[in-house]
């Protein structure tokens, strides 16, 4: 496996004291911690500002959701180009709330994949079933399609140096979180999947992670690092569920 990575997605969350003053305790705390790769995702008009605060740092900026198109006539949205501009290294495609909340479907997701890495961008592509898919034991379908729309539309390889979340969506944000071992099973029906097309991506689990269940996730096998939410506005438990990451 390579370096364990944690990304911290804000959401809507933060204003410019918090972007001051949580990407600068993590800018620093990430010195201290060079066996974990970790990202922060702040909202866009924050991007700037934490480029410039972590600058010189091992931290890395991500975003948190990007256009399909490169350039145009296109109000309101945003292009993977001006995210590599302001300092991003990461985007997040496909977040669940994204998919039931602002209709984005496996194949906008797959194009926003596309944009990800036509603008040099390291793409995190989030999958997860519903609990109702989980209960129907419909959960490696469900995962296999959301893969297979990417694989179809950019290629076998696409997935080589990208980033999988895994994160079900019953477990975000509900403080529900998978026990390691449904994370664990989820994670190695992935990896089994995309290394079929000769991938080997950093594969993440997100969904109420925090400090107290982050290591017994983070000790599979499968399992390489965590996409966190709630906890990553909060220094202390971010850098905790970090050091959970860190090999042992
Ligand atoms: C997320 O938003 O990707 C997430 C995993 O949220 P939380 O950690 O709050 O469940």
């Amino acid at each position: 496996m390579s370096r364990p990575l944690v990304v911290g997605n804000w959401k809507m969350f933060g204003d410019r004291q918090m972007v001051a003053g949580l990407v600068g305790a993590v800018a620093e705390a990430a010195a201290a911690r060079a066996g974990v790769a970790i990202a922060v995702c702040p909202p866009f008009p924050y991007l700037s500002q934490a480029a410039a605060v972590l600058q010189g740092s091992a931290l890395r900026l991500g975003a948190q959701n990007l256009a399909v198109e490169a350039s145009g006539a296109y109000t309101g949205e945003v292009s993977g180009a001006m995210l590599r501009d302001v300092g991003c290294h990461y985007v997040i495609v496909g977040h669940s709330e994204r998919r039931s909340l602002f209709g984005e479907d496996s194949a906008l997701v797959a194009r926003k994949f596309r944009a990800a890495l036509a603008a040099d961008l390291t793409p995190i592509l989030c999958v997860g079933e519903q609990l109702a898919e989980r209960e129907a034991g419909d959960t490696e379908r469900v995962i296999a399609a959301q893969l297979d729309a990417v694989l179809e539309l950019c290629g076998e390889q696409a997935l080589a140096g990208a980033v999988i979340a895994y994160e079900p969506v019953w477990a975000i944000g509900t403080g529900k979180v998978a026990t390691p071992e449904q994370a664990q099973a989820v994670h190695r029906f992935i990896r089994q999947r995309v290394s079929a097309a000769g991938s080997t991506p950093t594969i993440l689990y997100g969904g109420s992670v925090k400090p107290d269940n982050a290591a017994g996730l983070f000790a599979q096998p499968d399992v390489d690092g965590g996409l966190i939410g709630g906890a990553s506005l909060v220094a202390d438990q971010f850098l905790s569920i970090c050091d959970a990451a860190l090999p042992r």
